[in-house]
């Protein structure tokens, strides 16, 4: 099975996209993550990508492109993918859809997962991430200053330097402007599953899982 998963920042998916690549058992391709650990290893990808990572704007396609080439034509990636963060506009959308054409695939399905902005931005500004096992956890204000190890591994817990209240905003006016309108075009090839975005966690996998 071939899925993207689209949706606001700070609507979920990757969270959603681990649990749902484990119960599928397909790869999670998330150029987010990817892009984070180029930049950290300080590789020549992740040297041209940090500064649109850090305001928040998006990372030039020819950069993605070659991310996703790679990715889609490695081995385990041949027979299905979770796609989280790719594409991002239509641009991207369309190549993808002429390197699948190339490699005779097709996607299945698009599930679009729905918050309303003022709700992504509460998750985006209390979230923490497991540098180790990459689980990601909400804390208000005044439980973050006390928890700083992921309570299932034990691993350090970090706040994204992209989630502080600015770049933020920036992410969601790019999302407005560049990657809505893949909605649209995906409801037009008839791939569009929308998911209501709000409730716990094992809701919503039930929901996607209950519609693929
Ligand atoms: P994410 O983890 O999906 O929220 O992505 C974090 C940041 O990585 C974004 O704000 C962009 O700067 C960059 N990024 C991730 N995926 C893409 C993409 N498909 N196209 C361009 N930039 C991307």
């Amino acid at each position: 099975m071939r899925i993207v998963l689209l949706g606001a920042p700070g609507a979920g998916k990757g969270t959603q996209a681990e649990k749902i690549s484990e119960i599928v058992k397909i790869p999670h391709i998330s150029t987010g993550d990817i892009l984070r650990s180029e930049i950290k290893r300080g590789t020549p990808l992740g040297k041209k990508a940090d500064e649109y990572v850090r305001k928040g704007t998006l990372v030039p396609d020819e950069v993605i492109i070659e991310i996703i080439r790679g990715e889609i034509n490695r081995g385990g990636s041949k027979d299905g993918f979770l796609l989280d963060g790719f594409p991002r506009n239509l641009k991207q959308a369309a190549i993808l859809s002429n390197m699948m054409n190339e490699l005779g695939l097709k996607l299945n399905k698009v599930v679009n997962i729905v918050v309303n902005s003022d709700e992504a931005v509460k998750r985006l500004s209390s979230r923490r991430i497991c540098i180790n096992c990459k689980r990601i956890y909400r804390f208000n204000n005044s439980q973050s200053g006390n928890i700083n190890r992921c309570p299932k591994c034990g691993g350090k817990l970090i706040k994204r330097k992209d989630d502080n209240i600015d770049v933020i905003k920036k992410r969601l006016e790019i999302y407005e402007s560049e990657t809505k309108p893949l909605i649209n075009y995906y409801r037009d090839k008839g791939l569009l599953i929308n998911i209501n975005g709000t409730g716990t966690e094992q809701e919503i996998t039930e929901r996607i899982l209950k519609q693929l």
